[in-house]
């Protein structure tokens, strides 16, 4: 295991005072295990979990070639180029059921959706193209199919052997299926990650306390539950943390034995008073970053309760602003938490919207604005700023619809501009 010092060293243009967002993911990313024990799970129970191995198709769906309409299978070679065929209908063959006779030349099968074709034949003419003529022939006009149309092949959805879903998707409605119609029961997905949070700081009450003067309800716990749940991880609620040493190394303590991950809000700003730096550095290898972001400037980053034989707890210290607790997890414990869970999500969509006012923005940062995101009647997405932008104004989060993500680089944006909007729908 690599110590943070050893990762430092690998990271370009490292600057723990001043780091870009980039520079902290890609730290992060080099840092968090993932889990190894695996469990075997009913498909309906996978839902949301991450697969652990790939799934080699044991058969080929579908396992024969089969019609995709109702109609009438025959051999292409026995139409006529011109004026159209009439073919006498030798039977029918139903879905379920292997057609049990050979089709003799000249003559056609009436069949179902789904129905194997029978053996010789290799094109379905649909029924709505057919008309019956006399003597049970059936009338099939000129020019309306070419060879081999409307017939499934077999394995083409999946060849036997072929690599269905691959290990690190995180399993959706459609997967189960897939699964299912492979004839498998169950699946081998990673066990869920475990999370312990807690909030730190003397100000804060739970609900059910009264508010004393000076002091807010802990809100931070609500939102990171919410976070967590959508990420399908197992929580450990902690609670609210008193700012004394003892409480707050207990703490530690028991979250790092119990938990994969250890996230905290509140007590990692520069000239915080209280203990939570100081008990964190004595129990665990954990940096304090200040990173170049907005909101969210602070951060505590490494592992807790970290023993000689690799237990302990990856350790995510977030500010105390609700914003930033929020965006902090964004950018960089949603990603963390997925790898650690052995999942390799593909990339979020970004929108590409028109702000509809401009945005003050020094280069050299990230900035994270919350946005309502809408369709015009021209099918262009604009972007509006939820009023205010404090980093303590948890409204701002609930009315937006996505994040508008100002790039470290970029500069002030003109109304009209395309920005960067991170859709909260997908991002959970
Ligand atoms: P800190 O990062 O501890 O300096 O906290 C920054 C701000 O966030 C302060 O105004 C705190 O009162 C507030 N804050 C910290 N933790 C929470 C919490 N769990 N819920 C709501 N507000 C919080
Ligand atoms: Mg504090």
């Amino acid at each position: 295991m690599q110590t943070l010092a050893q990762i430092a060293a690998t990271v370009a243009g490292y600057d723990p005072q001043a780091l870009p967002v980039a520079q902290a993911q890609d730290f992060i990313a080099r840092l968090v295990p993932r889990v190894q024990a695996v469990e075997s799970l009913a498909i309906r129970s996978a839902l949301g979990r991450v697969l652990a191995r790939d799934v080699v198709s044991p058969i080929n769906v579908p396992a024969h070639d089969n019609s995709a309409m109702d109609g009438y299978a025959l051999r292409f070679a026995d139409l006529a180029a011109a004026g159209g065929s009439n073919l006498p209908v030798a039977g029918t063959a139903l879905a379920g059921a292997q057609y049990p006779h050979a089709v003799p030349p000249g003559q056609c099968v009436r069949i179902m959706t789904g129905a194997v074709i029978p053996t010789g034949l290799d094109t379905v003419v649909p029924q709505e193209w057919t008309q019956l003529a006399a003597e049970g022939q059936v009338h099939i006009p000129s020019g309306v199919v070419q060879a081999g149309d409307n017939r499934r092949l077999a394995g083409e959805d999946l060849a036997r052997g072929e690599v269905a879903l691959a290990a690190g998707r995180i399993l959706r409605p459609a997967d189960l299926g897939l699964l299912a119609s492979l004839g498998q029961a169950e699946v081998a997905v990673f066990r869920r990650l475990r999370v312990a949070f807690f909030s730190t700081g003397d100000e804060l009450r739970s609900i059910g306390e009264p508010l004393d003067e000076g002091c807010v309800y802990d809100s931070n716990r609500y939102t990171l539950w919410g976070m967590l749940q959508r990420l399908g991880v197992e929580l450990i609620d902690m609670g609210v943390v008193r700012d004394e040493p003892a409480a707050l190394r207990a703490a530690f303590s028991q979250a790092a034995a119990c938990a994969d991950a250890v996230i905290t809000s509140g007590g990692v700003s520069v000239g915080e008073a209280d203990h939570t730096k100081q008990i964190m550095a004595e129990l665990g290898d954990v940096l304090f970053w200040k990173i170049a972001m907005r909101p969210g400037r602070p951060m505590a980053i490494g592992r807790i309760g970290a023993a000689a034989d690799g237990t302990g707890a990856m350790l995510f210290g977030l500010p105390g602003n609700p914003v930033a607790v929020m965006v902090t997890f964004y950018a960089f414990v949603r990603d963390a938490l997925l790898a650690m869970s052995g999942a390799t999500p593909a990339p979020l969509p970004v929108l590409r919207a028109a702000c509809e006012t401009g945005i003050r923005k020094k280069a050299g940062r990230t900035e994270y604005q919350r946005g309502i995101v809408s369709q015009g009647a021209d099918g262009r997405w604009t972007v509006r700023i939820t009023g205010s932008q404090g980093s303590g104004i948890l409204r701002s989060m609930s009315q937006a619809n996505g994040m508008v993500v100002l790039r470290h680089d970029q500069g002030d944006v003109q109304a009209g501009d395309l920005v960067d909007v991170l859709p909260f729908e997908g991002l959970i």
